[in-house]
């Protein structure tokens, strides 16, 4: 069969998950970049020069996205939405602002899949991992219903720093998690920086980053929360404790995290809880092009996960966890590691897209 290859947007093409969007994307077998959009500073000019001192990731600019003009996310909504079946959103400006963009291309038969936090919070808005609740996309049905789009809608993927810790978590759900409390250290790129566009990070740690914690403890619950009659139950039964550190680290953030169950599970049990949780997503290896060959890599070795070593696993869409132990305080301590701007971010965001393709939500 031929797959059908479907047009695809960036808004906030020119920043850090933006430039992630244009390398995961540039040979993706079944989307092509065919529109590329930015503030009105960068509107107008070819993608190459927008970010020519910017440019964050390894390798060149793809050569078809570096001659391609890009136009003004707000500006030219229609041009853009005649253009495109499905856009990611990648803008960092006000909330309310991006909650009136993402409505107004859904509104226009656009596929909406956003990396921004404007709409987890909206009841009818699946707020997707595609291994953790695949199930969830059934509120994209209810939404199109109730805003009477046809081929449009809003899919939001959480925060980047819970997801090295969610993939865990529902691996281990039989046993009911019930208290969490995580430290993650996250890196700059998280920020949409570098080291160098920040450099009174290198050498330093700040302890608080805007919002982080809030997302961090409130997102899991609808992410891990039951579909029921068009709308998620969250899962009120868990209660979490986080912080969230800056450190000067370029990509990938790592989560050291204490758990306690309703049945404290042993270590075997766990082991082989991790390992049906990676052979459960075997269908989505196999249909979803950006799926990694595992979606938990487990580590007996004392000194990983590591960044440098372990956050480009499964081309980076792979969650990286190690340091099992029990505690004194939960049942279970571990320490995760996911890259951000990829599985947190346009990776997770691409896969996303992928799912609802597979699930016939994109014509
Ligand atoms: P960023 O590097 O600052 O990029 C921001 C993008 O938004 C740029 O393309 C910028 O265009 C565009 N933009 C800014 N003001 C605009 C306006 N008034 N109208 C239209 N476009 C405008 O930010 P980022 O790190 O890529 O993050 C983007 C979003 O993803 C944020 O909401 C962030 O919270 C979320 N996110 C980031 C990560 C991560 O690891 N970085 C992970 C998950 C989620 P110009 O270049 O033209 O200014």
């Amino acid at each position: 069969m031929v797959q059908k290859i479907y047009r695809v947007g960036i808004l906030g093409a020119t920043g850090m998950v933006g430039q992630r969007f244009v390398t995961l994307l540039s040979n993706h077998p079944w989307f092509e970049i065919s529109t590329i959009a930015a503030s009105p500073r960068s509107a107008g000019k070819l993608y190459a020069e927008a970010v020519k001192d910017r440019w964050s990731m390894d390798g060149s600019i793809p050569e078809r996205i570096a001659n391609m003009t890009l136009y003004s996310v707000i500006d030219d909504v229609d041009v853009i939405a005649d253009e495109v079946d499905i856009v990611f959103c990648a803008l960092a400006i006000d909330k309310d602002m991006i909650r009136d963009i993402e409505m107004m291309y859904a509104s226009k038969n656009v596929l909406v899949v956003s990396n921004n936090s404007a709409h987890r919070w909206n009841s009818e808005v699946p707020m997707m991992i595609p291994e953790v609740n695949p199930e969830h996309s059934a509120l994209l049905t209810a939404q199109r219903a109730q805003y009477d789009w046809h081929k449009g809608g809003i899919v939001v993927k959480p925060n980047c720093s819970i997801q090295s810790y969610l993939m865990i978590m529902q691996a281990l759900r039989e046993f009911k998690p019930r208290k969490v409390q995580v430290t993650s250290v996250q890196a700059v790129s998280g920020a949409g920086k570098t080291l160098t566009t920040w450099p009174e990070m290198d050498g330093n740690i700040i302890p608080y980053i805007d919002g982080e914690e809030k997302k961090s403890q409130h997102e899991p619950l609808k992410v891990l929360g039951v579909l029921d009659n068009d709308r998620i139950r969250a899962a009120e039964d868990l209660r979490i404790q986080a912080t969230c550190l800056r450190v000067p680290i370029s990509d990938g953030h790592t989560a050291s995290v204490g758990i306690s169950f309703e049945r404290k599970p042993t270590y075997d049990e766990i082991i082989t809880a991790i390992d049906s949780f990676n052979t459960s997503n075997v269908p989505f290896i196999e249909k979803l092009p950006s799926a990694p060959d595992k979606a938990i890599y487990y580590f007996d070795e004392q000194t990983r996960p590591q960044v440098l070593l372990d956050r480009d696993n499964g081309k980076g869409m792979a969650v990286s966890v190690g340091r099992l132990r029990e505690g004194e305080l939960f049942d279970w301590e571990f320490v995760s590691l996911a890259h951000n701007t990829i599985r947190g971010a346009a990776g997770g965001a691409v896969l996303t897209a992928e799912l609802l393709v597979a699930q016939g939500f994109v014509e």
